[in-house]
């Protein structure tokens, strides 16, 4: 950061301090760059809510993601430097153990594992875990686990705050403005601007006319004395680990009433599922909800703004932002100061109508 009477110079300011914010300043960080980033440090936030799962193979038709393997090596990699950065463990892989639904969907899981890539990750099992209800049998997936991405937010923004790189406010757009030396914000200037507000990308004036196709969610937190496993545990929904016999039970994908606050349709739709799913019993001890910023194509939006130099988003991460952050942080870093070419699956110019559209 430069100085001078007036203003405070910086390469980068980074709206949002979710994943996809906090990511693309650990790329920052580990390039030297110099940044500001802007986020009103709430309670519940999208990422913050999360179970943080990451899962080769995704979706009812059961595909494996794309770029699987990179995504995996970037999400390691990254991971492993965050926690020797703060010092504390956020990454766990564990096997997701999942029960079928219905006999039909077990006859299409085995005809599928005579493709080899697929087959790669998963681990037939003849056995069950005995407190789930599987009379269609059980697989386990290799290579999944999760983040814990409350106590990964939480503690890199306190970090950030100690190097005085985190402001903890909403950032207004009408005050920040394009002069010749750079985005203005106040008394400070910018050479670029990342925007990662998430689902309020709504509210951004230059990208709000991206595809989104928001989805909420709501998570519960349970206790189950008689369940100890660190395994993901998978029908319908899914259990996630959380230490002490306490377990986080998601999620609702819901398309309308997109609030962030949790109800009791939610609670009773996951409780619905969480019966037909264990023998043991259980007690609810709390409930969250979070928008998810999820896109009609269901892939992530990056790159340039199409008209304004030196404006960038970083979004649309939906249902699956924990595996891809890590790798599109960087993939977007490279992008901007290396001029390597995006992927077109993540490119905003795969959007030029909704831009031009947006502009009658
Ligand atoms: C219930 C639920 C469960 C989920 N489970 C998983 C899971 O298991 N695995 C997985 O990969 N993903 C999961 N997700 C999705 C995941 O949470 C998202 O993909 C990811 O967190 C999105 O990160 P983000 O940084 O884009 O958005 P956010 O987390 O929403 O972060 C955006 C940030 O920008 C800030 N902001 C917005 N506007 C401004 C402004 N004007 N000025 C300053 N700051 C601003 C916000 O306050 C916020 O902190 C889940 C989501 C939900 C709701």
């Amino acid at each position: 950061m430069e100085h001078n009477t007036l203003v405070n110079k910086f390469d980068y300011l980074i709206i949002g301090g979710g994943l996809a914010g906090f990511l693309f300043a650990h790329q920052l960080q580990k390039n030297n760059k110099s940044f500001l980033i802007f986020d009103p440090i709430k309670i519940h936030t999208s990422s913050k809510v999360a179970a943080g799962m990451f899962n080769p193979i995704s979706g009812k038709r059961m595909t494996i993601n794309w770029k699987i393997n990179e995504l995996l090596a970037e999400l390691k990699n990254t991971f492993a430097e965050i926690e020797s950065l703060l010092k504390i463990k956020l990454l766990r892989f564990e096997p997701t153990h999942q029960a079928f639904g219905n006999n039909k969907e077990a006859n299409d899981f085995w005809s599928r594992m005579e493709n080899s890539a697929f087959k790669e990750f998963i681990h037939e099992t003849e056995t069950c875990e005995p407190y789930l209800i599987a009379p269609n049998g059980c697989f386990e997936v290799n290579q999944s686990g999760w983040v814990e991405t409350r106590n990964y937010i939480d503690a890199y923004g306190q970090y950030l705050m100690g190097k005085n790189l985190l402001r903890k406010e909403e950032l207004n757009y009408t005050d920040l403005v394009q002069t010749e030396k750079g985005w203005q914000y106040n008394n400070n200037i910018f050479e670029k601007v990342v925007c990662c507000e998430g689902y309020q990308a709504l509210k951004n004036p230059y990208f709000s006319w991206l595809p989104f196709k928001l989805s909420k969610g709501q998570i519960l937190l349970i206790h189950c004395p008689d369940l100890n496993t660190e395994k993901i545990v998978k029908k319908g929904v899914y259990l996630v680990h959380q230490g002490n016999h306490y377990y986080k039970v998601g999620a609702t994908y819901e398309w309308d009433d997109l609030d962030e606050i949790s109800n009791e349709k939610g609670k009773q739709f996951l409780l619905e599922k969480l019966k037909n799913m264990l023998t043991i019993p259980f007690e609810v001890v709390d409930q969250y909800a979070g928008i998810r910023p999820t896109t009609r194509d269901r892939r992530a939006i990056l790159g340039a703004h199409p008209q304004l130099k030196n404006l960038y988003v970083f979004n649309g991460l939906g249902t699956k932002g924990v595996l891809q952050a890590p790798y599109l942080a960087k993939h977007l870093f490279e992008h901007i100061e290396k001029g390597n070419a995006l992927e077109d699956e993540v490119d905003i110019l795969r959007f030029p109508l909704f831009y031009s559209n947006s502009q009658r």
